[in-house]
């Protein structure tokens, strides 16, 4: 008996209307996500000249039942749904029943299908909507269907197309979305009888990255695995290496159905933020699996986009998935360079990108708090001493206190006894005894070179060093260090400033600046972050509030705060470092996961290994 039944009116009318068929990868889509939803395990899209003047889908699903074919190439046909409350749950890609009618009215269509159990399968012959011709005909279980000449009658459409080129890169775009989307389906993509994508159809998504992308971005990409209640993200992100300048790298997947959305895509990024650099996108793939009540597609007739009843919990759910994905997935240079050594040993040809990870962030820093709780007591500074940002330097900043100074932080003390704690040395003092490196020296007074086992690692100071006091400030969870000012500074603000200040005075006081408005038009800084160490706190503290309002719109306030704090805070590029000032940084940079780009997603350091070098001297 058939199962394609016509929608009445009533229901008709709920869905959202619309042509679907504008271009040959509509009718690519519209044919794959037929055989998806007819359960194939195997599909076949083969396409001439773009699909202009070919098109063939060819699944093992279930078939069509013979009286039902008439009935599929009709408007509103489906047997995907019946009622209107099945609108509210749609599992299926199809629902509209209206692709076959619409592409049928705009082509000629040879339709062969067979169910299983059917001794035989029929070729229905459709032209110009309407079916023409049917027979019975020997053919393999599943459906195949045939479009040529798209558009003959339609030849408005057809000057509407771009070239080959462009109209390919479509097909093969929507072909790779619905492989990477069901992993347990094999597909096999022809453009003009050449073989472009052949994927398993074992049920592994990295192997289908690994077919659609190839091998970097299945070695590299950390795996997201994330569930909490009603939603479950999955899938792959990539770190700085992986990125790309431009978003085609980027899939989202609700309930195995290819969606665009901005809010996925934002908290994606969000995510990935801090990890790569401006104007580069992360690359990912990203499975959200939601319950389908809280989630509708019916906002579209292409599909492609969904309304989440519950944005909030979409975005912080994606936002933490690819954050612990990071987290998870990152290793320090101690470790990478451990596997670089462990792999070595046994083999030659090795390319430190097979072992690098590609992502990293910590959520680890044990060994850093451990430091900080050694971190020795300092008095407070008056106004702009010039700190040497360097642990090295804890003794000699000592000296510079006098004892009127330290009387007069006694008083200070006393007269504020609100103020945050006086905190101890800010620097991010790490030491540790398994540091087992050398360092070699400082290149361009702006790279530390270090030996690790049998690699060189180049690191950028600046990067580095921005990166280490990002971590600090942004680390709620680490004592925030701050320096109380001996002499408190008054500084006037032009109206916006003030207005600025009004506004964030929570967020100035979270990173350390502690001050009051005395009037309208001028506050009393009290207390600065300690990472400052140079310049005039009066013009610091400008220079900073300016920057932060016009950096990028991406970011909070506080997010910005934070960037610039460390950025003005880190060692500057050509500046000479001792041995001991490289070493605190280098012992940093080794053991914490997340040390690998500085927070703009600039790379912090690279690795050389003695293969690297002895290829180039031909040694090997
Ligand atoms: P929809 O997919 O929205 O239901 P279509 O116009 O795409 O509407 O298809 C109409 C009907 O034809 C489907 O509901 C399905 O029953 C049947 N059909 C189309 N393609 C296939 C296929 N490859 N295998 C099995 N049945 C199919
Ligand atoms: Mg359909």
């Amino acid at each position: 008996m058939g199962i394609i039944k016509l929608l009445t009116p009533e229901i008709s009318n709920k869905i959202a209307a619309g042509e679907v068929v504008e271009r040959p990868v509509s009718v690519v889509k519209e044919f794959v996500e037929n055989a998806l939803d007819a359960g194939a395990k195997n599909i076949t899209v083969e396409v001439k000249n773009a699909g202009v003047s070919y098109i063939r889908v060819t699944d093992d699903g279930c078939g069509i039942a013979p009286e039902d074919i008439d009935m599929a190439f009709l408007r509103h046909s489906t047997s995907k749904i019946s009622s209107a409350e099945d609108l509210s749950s749609i599992k299926s890609l199809g629902f509209r029943g209206e692709a076959l009618a619409a592409i049928a009215s705009v082509s000629s269509i040879d339709l062969f299908t067979r169910r299983r159990g059917d001794s035989s399968g029929i070729l229905a012959k459709v032209n110009g909507g309407a079916v023409t011709y049917k027979t019975e005909t020997g053919c393999n279980f599943g459906t195949s269907i045939i479009v040529k000449d798209l558009f003959y009658n339609v030849p408005a459409r057809l000057k509407f197309l771009k070239s080959n080129k462009t109209e390919y890169g479509y097909i093969s775009d929507i072909v790779e979305r619905l492989a990477l989307s069901n992993s347990s389906v094999s597909f096999r993509f022809i453009s003009d009888g050449k073989q472009k994508l052949f994927t398993q159809g074992d049920g592994s998504d990295l192997s289908v990255i690994y077919s659609v992308y190839g091998s970097d971005y299945s070695k590299f990409s950390a795996p997201v695995d994330y569930r909490d209640g009603s939603i479950c993200v999955r899938g792959f992100v990539g770190g700085r290496q992986l990125s790309r300048p431009n978003r085609s790298f980027q899939t989202v997947f609700l309930n195995s159905r290819y969606i665009k959305s901005k809010l996925v895509t934002d908290a994606v990024e969000e995510a990935c933020k801090t990890k790569i650099m401006v104007s580069r996108y992360p690359f990912f793939v990203i499975y959200i699996e939601l319950d389908s009540t809280m989630a509708d597609i019916n906002v579209h007739p292409s599909k492609l986009q969904a309304k989440f009843s519950d944005e909030n919990f979409v975005y912080n759910s994606v936002y933490f998935a690819v954050k612990s994905a990071f987290e998870n997935f990152a290793e320090s240079v101690n470790e990478i360079c451990s596997h670089i050594d462990t792999s070595c040993s046994g083999q030659k040809n090795l390319n430190i990108s097979s072992v690098c990870n590609t992502a990293n962030v910590s959520s680890s820093y044990s060994d850093f708090i451990q430091g900080e709780s050694e971190a020795k007591l300092r008095m407070p500074l008056v106004g702009d001493i010039d700190l040497s940002v360097f642990d090295g330097s804890t003794v000699s900043d000592m000296n510079l206190v006098t004892d009127s100074a330290s009387e007069l932080y006694d008083k200070l003390e006393d007269s504020a006894p609100c103020q945050p704690e006086l905190q101890i040395n800010s620097q991010l003092s790490y030491q540790s005894d398994e540091d087992n490196f050398k360092i070699i020296g400082q290149v361009f007074d702006s790279y530390i070179l270090a030996e690790k086992g049998s690699n060189l690692v180049m690191i950028d100071q600046h990067a580095c060093h921005e990166r280490k006091f990002y971590e600090q400030i942004s680390n709620e969870s680490l004592p925030q260090l701050n320096q109380l000012l001996l002499i408190p500074v008054t500084v006037m603000l032009s109206k916006t400033e003030a207005a600025l200040v009004e506004k964030y005075m929570d967020d100035l006081f979270s990173v350390g600046f502690d001050m009051e408005f005395i009037g309208e038009n001028a506050v009393i800084i009290r207390q600065i972050p300690s990472n400052i160490t140079s310049g005039d706190v009066k013009d610091t503290f400008l220079a900073i509030l300016g920057e932060v309002s016009c950096g990028s719109h991406k970011l909070s306030f506080k997010e910005k705060l934070i960037e610039r704090l460390s950025c003005r805070s880190a060692v500057k590029a050509n500046k000479k470092l001792s041995e001991d000032e490289m070493r605190s940084l280098v012992s940093w940079a080794f053991s914490v996961r997340n040390a690998d780009t500085c927070p703009h997603g600039r790379p912090v350091y690279h690795i050389f290994t003695k293969y690297d070098i002895e290829k180039i001297f031909k040694r090997v």
